[in-house]
């Protein structure tokens, strides 16, 4: 017998309370929470990184905490607070720190203190898993499946918490799933990257490198289509972080896809610059520093939950009884299609209409609960709203909050029966509040 085949059924199976799979920003704001709360929990993240995006995608900056209000109150608050205040102790933010409006972080010190952060609240973390499936009992999840170098392993908890952004767990427990609009349009991913030995002295205005952009374009010298307003963003002082190019007709959910995603986001990444190192002085001496281990993905499946939060909820200011969040970033959604017309439709049409200061929508808990399944709840991008509303809630700090959210509504669950419809709402908002979260 051959001691290293490996057999189609699990080689261990283990036990929690919580499961969370996803290591990106809603991820980290569960496990925390759950864990904190006394649930056994375990974390897993097919990467060797916590912070998803944030981290291995390179995305620049957490957006704002308080987008129509540069100086208002920040509505995000909780973990996604002691997020910032731990970066700002380990010096791992850059420009105004705390203060920025857009709060630029360094990757590398995030990493760590997310490790410190779930590591000290007791989750069990694991790192080169992926999640692949479940086994089903009725409505309930009873097993999830996952793929490691160890084989096939099972992780038997009660309750499920997909935070992988793709709603990969959810979709596989069979929830039902919404994507894209009724043509299937998606927003593309973008693969960022880093460039470092700028001499920013020698550059001067940072506004200099988006004209050189423009210029390169319409010189036919830079091939990417891309037509969205934030192509750069900077950290360090000899570094820039690059969120430039769209890839089209990419299909996120499909590995070949993703794959020629990346190839093709880091040939547009060598020819900027290139492009910048021949033409813009202080990129002389530039090289790449790194490009991301994940692609930007900005929209894949949405789990269709009790409830499906609209545009209009952003629109209208509106709440909701059982709201665990607020939140006022405005419908950022890029165009699916290769031509600058139909991004500018997209301005018209949702980023350019914002709401005023002082004004915000409420994050209901019903549209993190997975629809017909008892023992999943969602987190993050995934989440159930329509496509416009994905384009607000998707970020960085409001993805660890709708985390915290649902990792504190497991542990309430747990003390009480041990499922989420059952969660006392109030003591949820109350609990929630005792944590640090803003809910009005
Ligand atoms: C190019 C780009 C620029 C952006 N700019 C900003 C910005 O400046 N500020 C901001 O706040 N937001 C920004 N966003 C939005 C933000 O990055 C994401 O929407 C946010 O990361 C969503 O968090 P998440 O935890 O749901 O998902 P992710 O960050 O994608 O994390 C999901 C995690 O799950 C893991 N995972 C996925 N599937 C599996 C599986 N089957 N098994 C195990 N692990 C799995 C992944 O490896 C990843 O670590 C940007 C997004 C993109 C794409």
């Amino acid at each position: 017998m051959n001691p290293y085949s490996r057999p189609f059924e699990p080689v261990a199976e283990h036990e929690c309370d919580v499961l969370v799979i996803g290591g990106g920003s809603a991820g980290i704001g569960a496990a925390i929470s759950a864990a904190r709360h006394g649930a056994r929990t375990v974390l897993i993240e097919t990467t060797c990184a916590l912070g998803g995006n944030g981290t291995s995608g390179l995305v620049p900056a957490l957006a704002p905490y308080n987008y129509n209000q540069r100086d208002g109150q920040p509505y995000l608050r909780g973990t996604a607070w002691e997020v910032l205040e731990r970066l700002h102790r380990a010096e791992g933010l850059y420009g105004l720190g705390m203060n920025a409006w857009w709060k630029l972080f360094d990757k590398e010190i995030a990493k760590r203190v997310f490790e410190e952060m779930v590591l000290e609240a007791g989750v069990h973390v694991r790192y080169f898993t992926f999640f692949h499936t479940v086994e089903m009992s009725g409505s309930k999840v009873s097993r999830a499946l996952t793929v490691s170098k160890a084989g096939i392993e099972a992780w038997k908890a009660k309750l499920y918490i997909d935070a992988s952004g793709d709603g990969d767990l959810a979709a596989a427990a069979g929830a039902s799933v919404m994507m894209g609009d009724a043509a299937d349009d998606r927003m593309p991913p973008t693969y960022c990257f880093t460039v470092m030995n700028v001499n920013r002295k020698q550059l001067g205005d940072p506004r200099k490198v988006n004209l050189a952009m423009k210029r390169g374009k319409e010189q036919g010298r830079l091939c990417n289509p891309n037509d969205h307003r934030g192509e750069k963003d900077i950290f360090g002082p000899d570094a820039m972080v690059f969120n430039y190019n769209h890839i089209y007709e990419c299909d996120c959910l499909n590995a070949d896809d993703l794959t020629r995603g990346v190839i093709e986001g880091r040939q547009i990444a060598f020819e900027l610059l290139d492009y910048l190192k021949d033409t813009v002085p202080g990129f002389e001496q530039s090289n790449m520093a790194t490009t991301a281990v994940l692609l930007g993905v900005r929209e894949t499946r949405r789990i269709e939950g009790d409830y499906v939060l609209k545009a209009d909820a952003y629109f209208d200011s509106h709440r909701h009884d059982d709201d665990i969040a607020v939140y006022d970033y405005a419908l950022d959604l890029h165009a699916a299609k290769e031509n600058g017309e139909s991004q500018h439709e997209y301005y018209e049409m949702y980023y350019d209409k914002r709401t005023g200061p002082g004004e915000f929508f409420g994050i209901p808990l019903r549209c993190l609960l997975a629809k017909g399944i008892d023992n999943v709840a969602t987190a993050g991008r995934c989440v159930s709203t329509d496509r416009p509303m994905l384009g607000s809630i998707r970020q960085l700090p409001s993805s660890i909050v709708m985390g915290q959210a649902v990792g504190t509504a497991a542990a309430l669950a747990l003390i009480n029966g041990g499922a989420y419809r059952d969660v006392d709402v109030k003591l949820l908002q109350e609990t929630l509040r005792q944590d640090g979260a803003y809910i009005p």
